[in-house]
């Protein structure tokens, strides 16, 4: 009988909660408001031709590696960072190997270590998940074939100091080191310039978040020309499609759209934290577009809040995370929603007062 291979056969399924999601976004930190202007219009210029043809993808890859201001060898456009992640462990892993995540953190690190048969270390974040730099540094054997470190990290928002990531890089010589900045633009701290100086590290951006185009599936993997070689040769030549190369260039043109959003993201930011502080709930100041907060019965939270028209995602099973939710931060205009939705809360649960219970 047909039986798939034991690494998958024991893996656990990923059902992200997209059922049913009426209200404004703030479960998935895609962007709220939508994409660049400019973005739809040249969507809605092409024609059949560009639908008939398979993608060719190589002429926008030199386009945003000029953007980027790095050569085109050491670019590959990717279907999200889902897809790099994915590349990755399938270039670098096998079973046996092992491969190191700090928990807790984005879900599909782990499933995709898993489904090659490599083993998954885990290494719990400190003390309000501050990096655990020596800790993974300790973890680091001659079996160390990846390290994936989101930065900032997806639930918390928190950052690790570039120099940790140098230390972690250098340390395993022989690992893909990952470092996604799929929240890059909502903090500008990035390693894409010491990547010269390290080529076992590779850094991963993302169209689905500030560029606010999460459907058309668009992200990069960034690393050593000679290293990105070998994880071509495990991508599909169409992995990106038509309709997402042609809007990339177009978008990435349109930094007066990204800055706006983000600026007003950072500002939404601001207005949540000082909400929650003020009624002494327990958070983490994030450097993303989304904050970590400690709110109790996190599922009774996310049910309050959805019946007020506001999605937020229950994130209380992740490591650490008891009685956390996540909080997506998009416009002013929704910002004065979620606030408005998030007293209402507050005062219904009996949360709106008291010092903090971190
Ligand atoms: N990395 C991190 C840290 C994320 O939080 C997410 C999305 N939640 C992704 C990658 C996936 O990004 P993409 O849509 O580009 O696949």
């Amino acid at each position: 009988m047909l039986s798939p291979r034991e690494a998958v056969r024991t893996l656990a399924s990923y059902h992200p909660p997209l059922a049913g999601r009426d209200g404004l976004r703030l479960d998935f930190n895609e962007n709220t408001v939508g994409c660049s202007p400019r973005v739809l219009e040249r969507m809605r210029q092409l024609g059949p031709e560009q639908l008939a043809k398979y993608p060719e993808r190589e002429p926008v890859e030199a386009a945003v590696a000029d953007v980027l201001g790095i050569a085109a060898q050491e670019l590959l456009l990717t279907n999200g960072v889902d897809e790099a992640i994915h590349l990755l462990c399938e270039t670098y892993l096998e079973s046996g190997d092992e491969a190191l995540i700090v928990v807790p953190t984005y879900s599909m690190y782990r499933i995709y270590m898993m489904a090659t048969g490599a083993e998954v270390v885990s290494i719990p974040a400190g003390k309000d998940f501050i990096f655990p730099r020596d800790e993974l540094c300790n973890r680091i054997t001659p079996r160390t074939r990846m390290i994936a470190i989101a930065n900032p990290n997806n639930p918390t928002g928190t950052i690790a100091p570039q120099d940790d990531l140098r230390q972690i890089a250098h340390s395993a010589p022989s690992a893909a080191v990952l470092v996604d900045e799929a929240y890059f633009e909502f903090c500008g701290q990035t390693m894409l310039d010491t990547r010269k100086e390290i080529p076992n590290l590779f850094v991963a951006r993302t169209f689905s978040k500030a560029y606010g185009m999460a459907g058309l599936r668009s992200g990069m993997l960034v690393g050593d020309a000679e290293q990105m070689q070998a994880v071509r040769r495990v991508c599909s030549p169409y992995n990106v499609n038509a309709v997402a190369l042609a809007c990339l260039p177009e978008a990435l043109d349109d930094q007066v759209y990204v800055q706006q959003y983000v600026n007003e993201v950072r500002a939404s930011r601001v207005r949540l934290e000082r909400m929650l502080e003020t009624n002494g709930i327990p958070f983490w100041p994030s450097q993303a577009n989304f904050v970590l907060a400690r709110v109790g019965a996190a599922a009774s939270f996310v049910e309050h809040m959805r019946q007020r028209g506001i999605l937020v995602r229950d994130r209380s099973s992740d490591h650490g995370c008891e009685g956390c939710v996540r909080i997506t931060l998009g416009s002013r205009e929704h910002a004065n929603l979620l606030l408005t939705a998030l007293q209402e809360t507050l005062e219904e649960l009996g949360l709106a007062q008291g010092a903090s219970r971190r």
